[in-house]
């Protein structure tokens, strides 16, 4: 029987385009060195799945007017620090007096608070369905302990209408089994029926090989189609519990997406019961909207418009020692995963 690696390296179809989604995807891809593997039908691309890499520029604007017009303690994951904003990063903002606290968990930027009770705490919510419920736990935390100097900076986002937004620019997605495991399936069953096809992946070399090798034998079928390559993790129904904290503490809204746009109801807001912890109405902050350098090409990769490498400043101007847009500063940026592993990829 032939292997799932087999059916890829032998595939010698039309040409399949193949959206990593998920920026997790993407470095595991690269480090495991699979796009060795693949014959030169087989193209895959960035997709949008990276939390730090589709927040706009506008978003730091405000994590940094907060730090110094505000002297509110910023806390946040280590990633956001050194995203560039309009004019400086957290990171550049640092020596002008903010004080920015990397932290591991929401619920460490509430004890901040806590201990803290003469500073005004804001945590920089940023992030997908896998993330936005520590979010919520943290911000009920708060609730509870009754703090007044906590509240969170929501920059939440939510998938599904991001895949109609990205409607034909791939093939098939390669959805990430994370995000899946609190969503459930539903939605992107939803989507092949609409004609989008795509395959729930794991992230081990077998799984991620698994999945491209249904992609590429159910893509000779020519009809769209779903399938779920993550059982062990990901079920039908997804996790209803986290599903129901999100959907206590938050509710829908429109978001802004570096390099898309504003996508309608593809973001999570606090809900009015919660809307003492919402920064931006704590602070009467006044809408801001960011630049970002004009030759990055950022929105162009998160769409797979592009390759990291066909940006001018890659490698050059903008390296991860000396970011120049969002891509480059992640774990999960696809420029990142160029940079680090350069030798591993096929085109
Ligand atoms: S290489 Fe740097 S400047 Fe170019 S798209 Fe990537 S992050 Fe932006």
């Amino acid at each position: 029987m032939e292997t799932a690696r087999q059916i890829v390296e032998s595939y010698r179809g039309r040409k399949l385009r193949i959206m990593e989604v998920c920026g997790t995807h993407t470095h595991e891809i690269f480090r495991l060195g699979i796009r060795k593997l693949l014959p030169p039908q087989i193209e895959l691309i960035s997709g949008p799945g990276c939390p730090v890499c589709v927040t706009p520029a506008g978003y730091i604007d405000e994590a940094v007017m907060l730090a110094l017009e505000h002297g509110a303690a910023i806390c946040t994951f280590g990633d956001l620090i050194r995203v560039p904003g309009s004019e400086t990063s957290l990171a550049g903002a640092r020596p002008k007096g903010a004080v920015v606290k990397p932290v591991y968990s929401p619920l460490d930027a509430v004890e901040f608070a806590r201990q803290n009770p003469d500073k005004q705490v804001v945590f920089l919510a940023v992030g997908f369905e896998t993330t936005v419920p520590a979010a919520c736990l943290a911000v009920k935390h708060a609730a509870k302990l009754g703090l007044a100097n906590f509240s969170i900076l929501g920059s939440n986002k939510t998938m599904p209408n991001a895949y109609k937004a990205l409607e034909g620019s791939a093939d098939a997605f390669l959805y990430p089994g994370h995000v899946n495991a609190i969503t459930g399936t539903a939605v992107c069953e939803e989507l092949a029926a609409h004609g989008v096809s795509g395959v729930v992946a794991g992230f081990t070399a077998d799984e991620i090989v698994t999945a491209l090798a249904v992609i590429v034998t159910l893509s000779q079928t020519g009809k769209p189609f779903f399938r779920n390559c993550y059982p062990r993790v990901v079920k039908p129904e997804g996790s209803p519990a986290a599903l129901k904290l999100m959907e206590t503490v938050m509710k829908p809204c429109d978001a802004e997406w570096r390099g898309l746009g504003v996508i309608p109801g593809s973001g999570l807001a606090l809900r009015e019961e919660y809307a003492a912890f919402d920064a931006r109405l704590k602070f009467a902050l006044p809408p801001i909207r960011g630049k970002s350098h004009p030759a990055c090409r950022c929105g162009e990769v998160l769409q797979g418009k592009c390759k990291s490498t066909d940006c001018k400043l890659f490698g050059t101007a903008c390296t991860p020692l000396h970011p120049v847009g969002a891509c480059m500063v992640s774990n999960e940026g696809a420029c990142s995963a160029y940079y680090q592993y350069g030798d591993n990829f096929n085109g």
